[in-house]
């Protein structure tokens, strides 16, 4: 199988305008006036950011998924990405396993409206390797960043938060759980895009690395301080019964990708209802206050500590 083959059979059906079905050396992409582009890059490795025997299509997902979380986090709407494939020789990842592959990511071009721009293609002597680079437009000067977050804001996450770090747990046998829907979490993450939230929240990301580690980035870009109320923030079912035994993992652990933002009081009710519309649950988590560094409260409003140590201010 030649890498020209290869590319045709899979990826050129999802090549998009622009791509001129990957036949040249380069693409071209035009943005539309009075918008700026928002790049950002991901890769997964094997082993490390996805297990060998998760599927093909959940593995192309989450590859597109955790890029769509970045441009959700600048305020963006995604267009094109750019794919870049390291294959080992010696493993299972055959003609089946790129069809399937190739399927997921066309399940999520159709469903994010983005089109296939480029990539490169290679084979390797180390696991499988996945790069993608996202392209998103925004109006020009909206894109959301993590600096402006003042005292006296409110800290907000959407959805809920720690069902893909245990269902990587439960993936590596260390955690029991009866259903699936933590491991569905983990393997397929829904990224927060299409809200318009420029001129509402004060600094957004998305959190890959953590609620706890994310909090301090802001944190640290806006030269404040944030304090967390464990009690407020938003568990399903699922990992509340797990809460006990498994808090650093479920506060510290990643792969939520959902969006973590400040929000100055005049604005929370603006920012509820154009979540409600949008239908992504929203839920206020923490509060902004001078100073630096995150401190996460329990029910009886005592920090928290957490054996893990690192640039965490407690
Ligand atoms: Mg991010």
């Amino acid at each position: 199988m030649g890498e020209f083959d290869f590319i045709a059979r899979h990826f050129r059906p999802l090549a998009g305008k622009g791509a001129m079905e990957l036949r040249n050396d380069g693409a071209t992409m035009s943005v539309p006036v009075g918008e700026e582009l928002v790049l950002s890059s991901d890769t997964m490795i094997e082993g490390l950011h996805f297990l060998p025997d998760d599927p093909a299509r959940s593995i192309a997902q989450k590859l597109l998924r955790c890029n769509l979380s970045d441009l959700a986090a600048m305020g963006s709407r995604p267009c094109h990405y750019m794919l870049n494939v390291s294959v080992p020789a010696d493993r299972h990842y055959d003609e089946r396993w790129f069809t399937e592959f190739a399927e997921g990511l066309e399940a999520d071009q159709k469903q994010f409206g983005m089109t296939l721009l480029g990539g490169d293609t290679t084979g390797s002597p180390f696991p499988l390797m996945l790069n993608v680079t996202i392209l998103g437009t925004v109006r020009r000067g909206e894109a959301l960043r993590r600096n402006g977050s003042q005292p006296g804001d409110g800290v907000w996450v959407t959805g809920s938060l720690g069902r893909a770090a245990l269902g990587l747990q439960v993936r590596l046998g260390k955690l029991r759980h009866a259903d699936t829907s933590l491991v569905e979490a983990y393997r397929v993450p829904t990224p927060r895009v299409g809200l318009s939230l420029y001129g509402i929240v004060s600094a957004a990301m998305d959190i890959s690395d953590g609620l706890v580690q994310d909090c301090g980035h802001i944190a640290e870009e806006s030269g404040i301080a944030i304090t967390l109320f464990e009690e407020l923030l938003p568990f399903s079912e699922a990992v509340r019964a797990h809460l006990t035994e498994y808090r650093e993992t479920i506060l510290l652990g990643g792969d939520d990708y959902e969006l973590l933002m400040t929000c100055p009081a005049d604005q929370e009710e603006v920012l509820q209802k154009h979540c409600e519309t949008h239908g992504v649950p929203v839920t206020k988590v923490g509060t902004v206050t001078e100073g630096q560094g995150v401190t996460v409260l329990d029910k009886h409003h005592r920090p928290i500590c957490f054996s893990r140590t690192g640039w965490q201010h407690f």
